[in-house]
């Protein structure tokens, strides 16, 4: 299986490639050349094995160069890290209504998926391609990434890893586990500014040669850790083809019947997943891009027209507060008819002018699978204390602007999955205001009230966070990242 840049479709490398370069060096995303389609014969072997056998399976099939077996250890070893006996178990909460928990994971929240597998995709793909130089991981987050890369790459031997976040606009808990992070190889930075200055400013460092030059002055060569990463995406794929199998095997589904997922979206990486899933032949009856007060996505799919200019919305939601999607970009690839050079004149005028509109005949067919909506504050809260209220079911707000739109749009009558992305006690004051109507500010005592008020648990990674020592304080300026990165880069050397 061989990829091509979304920007140039003359570029092509192979997985390991994709996946240590992260961004192709004309600014495109690595796209599949082609989707590998399940037969009768895989849904049968998937359906029988577990969470890490099916990772390794559906992984197997888009990245050749490794063996299903060499994939297998680096899936037991990625999920044997998660709490619980399921990796990511579908949870039943009311008729034909599903949440997929994709936070069972160290950090508790979905990025775990991926981002305990890319360090061994990452590693693995350096050593087949016979590269033995430093990787240096440079990641933008809006919260919840951040903390699951540094915690996949702690220690991991020949690499670094730098994480920006913006300053304001991170949960109390989520900078609480970024500035506590453990690891020598590790640096988090926080930045004046959103997520979006962050993620742009990281984008312009990738594709400078003046950087690259100067870090491999210091033995270090560039990799990403954010969703353009094809390494972070693969591995999410895999959830919604075992969620299929899941629902097939406790008979809530007859064979190819289609079901909706509902995605909470920020950068699009996630709901991306289910598109590709859904290339390989899970059967899709829709898939709701849900978004918080930041609804650019919303407006794009009712309109066809992306357009950046609009204020930031800091939200209760932190990791969806985005104006710029990155993934888009592979979606927009995809219903261009694969078409590069329109891929990539829509991208620099998203750049220059910060929007670009698409054809109406793509909009039309964008829409034949795509559904959308959108949640604002009020909505979210109110939605966490009715499926509390209704079904006993804590959600977090990412979770809870995914269930508000399922229940605005509940058109759709066959099965549906709402991808649970967070645990609640991430961001337990908003939550304990949603079920409590209480505001505590301080994080872990929230925790502790929402614990007792709703008799759930605190689960066991946020547990003794305000004991451990703070390691990383700095603020920056997003104009001084660059300069940043060289000198940590120097000092790491
Ligand atoms: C990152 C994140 C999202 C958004 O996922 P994308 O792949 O960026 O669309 C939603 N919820 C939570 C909790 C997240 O951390």
């Amino acid at each position: 299986m061989k990829y091509i840049s979304t920007r140039n479709i003359n570029r092509v490398v192979s997985g390991a490639q994709a996946i240590v370069e992260g961004i192709s060096p004309d600014g495109g995303l690595y796209v599949p050349e082609k989707f590998p389609v399940l037969s009768d014969g895989d849904w049968q072997k998937l359906k029988q094995m577990d969470y890490t056998e099916r990772a390794a399976y559906v992984l197997s099939l888009y990245l050749d160069e490794f063996t299903y077996e060499e994939l297998l250890g680096f899936a037991k070893e990625a999920y044997g890290r998660f709490y619980g006996d399921d990796p990511c178990p579908l949870v039943k909460v009311d008729e034909k209504l599903f949440f997929l928990e994709l936070w069972h994971g160290p950090t508790c929240a979905f990025k775990d998926m991926a981002l305990t597998m890319l360090p061994h995709l990452l590693t693995a793909s350096k050593r087949k391609l016979g590269e033995n130089g430093k990787t240096l991981i440079l990641t933008a987050t809006s919260g919840d990434t951040g903390k699951a890369a540094m915690e996949g790459f702690r220690d991991v031997e020949g690499t670094g890893i730098i994480v920006f976040y913006p300053s304001e606009g991170v949960s109390d808990m989520q900078r609480r586990q970024m500035i506590t992070q453990e690891g020598d190889n590790v640096c988090v930075c926080a930045i004046k500014g959103n997520f979006d200055d962050a993620q742009s400013a990281v984008k312009r460092i990738f594709t400078s040669s003046a950087a690259a030059e100067k870090l491999a002055e210091n033995g270090w060569k560039l990799s990403s850790a954010n969703s353009i990463n094809w390494g972070r995406l693969a591995p999410q794929i895999a959830y919604y083809v075992s969620a299929y199998c899941d629902l097939i095997n406790a008979e809530e589904i007859k064979a190819e019947e289609k079901v909706t997922f509902v995605v909470p979206t920020g950068n699009f990486g996630d709901i991306l997943a289910a598109y590709y899933a859904m290339r390989m032949g899970v059967p899709v009856a829709k898939l709701v891009c849900a978004s918080n007060s930041n609804r650019v996505l919303t407006d794009f799919f009712q309109t066809g027209k992306y357009d950046t200019h609009r204020k930031f919305v800091e939200t209760i939601s932190p990791s969806m507060d985005i104006i710029i999607s990155s993934n888009l970009e592979r979606l927009l690839f995809e219903y261009s008819g694969r078409d590069d050079k329109l891929t990539a004149e829509r991208m620099e005028q998203l750049k220059k002018e910060g929007e670009y509109t698409i054809s109406g005949e793509e909009l039309a067919k964008i829409r034949g699978l795509f559904g959308c909506g959108c949640c604002d504050e009020n909505q979210t809260k109110a939605t966490i204390a009715e499926y509390f209220d209704e079904y006993g079911y804590l959600i977090d707000p990412h979770t809870a602007v995914a269930a508000g739109v399922y229940d605005k749009e509940k058109e759709q009558d066959g099965v549906c999955v709402v991808v649970s992305t967070a645990n609640a006690y991430k961001f337990p004051a908003d939550v304990l205001e949603a079920v409590e109507d209480k505001r505590e500010n301080d994080p872990y005592k929230a925790a502790k009230e929402l614990s007792e008020s709703t008799a759930t648990e605190i689960p066991e990674p946020l547990c003794g966070l305000d004991e451990r020592p703070v390691r990383f304080t700095k603020v920056i300026d997003k104009s001084e990242i660059d300069e940043f990165v060289l000198k940590e880069a120097a000092l790491r050397a």
